[in-house]
């Protein structure tokens, strides 16, 4: 599943491909990943013009000018190819299928704009949806998301209240829970922790005022840092140029189960939390 760092990259990319192209046509295949309706996404979209790209934690958040927007949230499996009029092509999020001929099975929306170029919504398992939303709709869908960490509203005073809020909540489960803070993921939450020298099974009321400072801390500095790196390639995820994103060798804990801390020296370990993966060292995380 792409993180937040993924998304971003998405974002920058199709800002840099179909802003200010025009809607010419929009086609559904799947009524579930088209919402309200595909009737409603594909009247209400045809004829724009895409003014910006934006991103509320993994939500995709495309403005069409006036009360007008899609807003598309990739979930486990979805992925945006987008193809210019010259056959090249660029994707992002779930790998599967990048290579093969488009449009293919589970391209389950697909918009094709006015220069002849195409945005390809595809989705092995249905659960990620293009959603047409009025400017009230929309604000509606980004309030579902808690404090971004790269938010004025990111603050110590409001993360070390979440964290209050929840004292018998896992740490780790506490950090990826997107209705209180939006956009970490499996990866970064693992990351997060190695940081802060943090154990991800710890319940949160018991993190010192210590650890929930430096936890605030390095939570927006990895995630910076993955935005200027592409992304992560681990999980589903390739950056939407074909390429693997370029985190990759800088994770510390994740994906590394077995290796030697780069901090400690300790062995790296891997237990389930929550049904997901998680990694962390037993030596110098505490
Ligand atoms: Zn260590």
């Amino acid at each position: 599943m792409p993180e937040l760092p993924e998304v971003q990259t998405i974002v920058s990319e199709l800002n840099r491909k179909i802003k200010g192209k025009k809607i010419k046509d929009v086609k559904v295949d799947a009524t579930r990943s088209a919402q309200p309706s595909p009737k409603v996404l594909i009247d209400k979209s045809k004829g724009k013009t895409i003014k910006a790209v934006k991103r509320r934690g993994k939500m995709i958040d495309i403005d069409l000018g006036g009360d007008h927007n899609i807003l598309i949230h990739l979930k486990m499996t979805g992925q945006l190819v987008y193809v210019a009029k010259s056959g090249k092509k660029i994707s992002g999020g779930h790998p599967i299928g990048v290579v093969g001929a488009l449009p293919n099975k589970f391209s389950h929306v697909i918009i094709s704009f006015t220069d002849g170029s195409v945005l390809y919504f595809n989705d092995i398992r249905k659960f990620g949806w293009v959603k047409y939303a009025s400017n009230l709709e929309r604000e509606l869908a980004r309030q579902k998301f808690g404090v971004e960490p790269f938010d004025k509203e990111y603050t110590l005073e409001n993360f070390r209240a979440i964290i209050k809020r929840s004292p018998k909540k896992k740490i780790k489960q506490l950090l990826m829970d997107q209705q209180k803070i939006a956009g970490i993921g499996n990866i970064y939450a693992d990351e997060s922790l190695f940081a802060a020298k943090i154990l991800p099974t710890r319940r949160a009321g018991s993190l010192k005022e210590k650890e929930i400072k430096e936890l605030f801390t390095v939570i927006p500095r990895i995630l910076k840092f993955a935005i200027s790196k592409g992304g992560t390639s681990a999980d589903n995820y390739v950056r939407s140029n074909g390429t693997k994103g370029g985190m990759m060798p800088y994770l510390k804990v994740y994906g590394r189960e077995g290796e030697k801390c780069r901090r400690c020296g300790g062995t790296i370990k891997k237990v389930r939390l929550g049904g997901r993966g998680t990694h962390y060292c037993p030596k110098c995380q505490k």
